[in-house]
């Protein structure tokens, strides 16, 4: 008898699941292609940094909606962002890679010539650096995507892009997990 209940439970759950999919596809149908656009533009990071080789985020979302190419290509967006397009889309085909990850992947600042201006932290989308005024800032390495967005503004130039460690590695890749 409870093997019946827990067998029916089940049976509920996957139909219940299936019946959630099918609706968030059959919603993407109802949107215009403006609005979709609209719609996969906001799940992007907003970085703007070119990465998946269009020249900006909303670039990348036309090129989603109307050349229907991978959901993979951003690697600031990571998996997480991969799944929520697919379930906007009702896309399932694409699984997620990794992106490759960029020669030189992660910032790091000169502590001998930062003045504390705090310009970089005003750039930095992912709020990957701390420091406050007139101390010294530092990126923490687990939110850098290596977007350089930080670089430009920096007026004394003390921030490099180095490439990603072994010990690095594991932690990014952490933070795109899938859960
Ligand atoms: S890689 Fe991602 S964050 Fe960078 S421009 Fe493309 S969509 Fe935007
Ligand atoms: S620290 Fe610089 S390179 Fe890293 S995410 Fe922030 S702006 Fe981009
Ligand atoms: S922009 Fe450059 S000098 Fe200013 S706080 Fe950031 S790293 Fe230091």
């Amino acid at each position: 008898m409870l093997e019946l209940a827990v067998v029916t439970l089940v049976v509920y759950l996957l139909v219940l699941s299936a019946a959630m999919s099918l609706s968030d596809a059959g919603d993407a149908g109802k949107r215009t292609r403006e609005e979709t656009i609209s719609a996969v533009d906001a799940l992007l990071p907003q970085t703007q940094c070119g990465d998946c080789g269009y020249p900006g985020c909303l670039p990348y979302a036309r090129a989603i909606v109307d050349q229907d190419v991978p959901l993979n290509l951003c690697p600031p967006g990571g998996a997480v962002t991969v799944r929520k397009l697919e379930k906007l889309l009702g896309r399932t085909s694409y699984r997620y890679v990794a992106p490759v990850a960029p020669e030189s992947a992660i910032a790091l600042i000169d502590e001998k010539t930062c003045i504390g201006c705090v310009k970089c932290i005003h750039a930095c989308p992912v709020d990957a650096i701390v420091g406050s005024a007139k101390q010294l800032h530092a990126i923490i390495p687990e939110y850098c995507t290596g977007c350089k967005l930080c670089l430009p503004p920096c007026p004394v130039d003390c921030i490099t892009m180095i490439p990603q460690t072994p010990l690095i590695q594991p932690l990014i890749q952490d933070t795109h997990k899938i859960a």
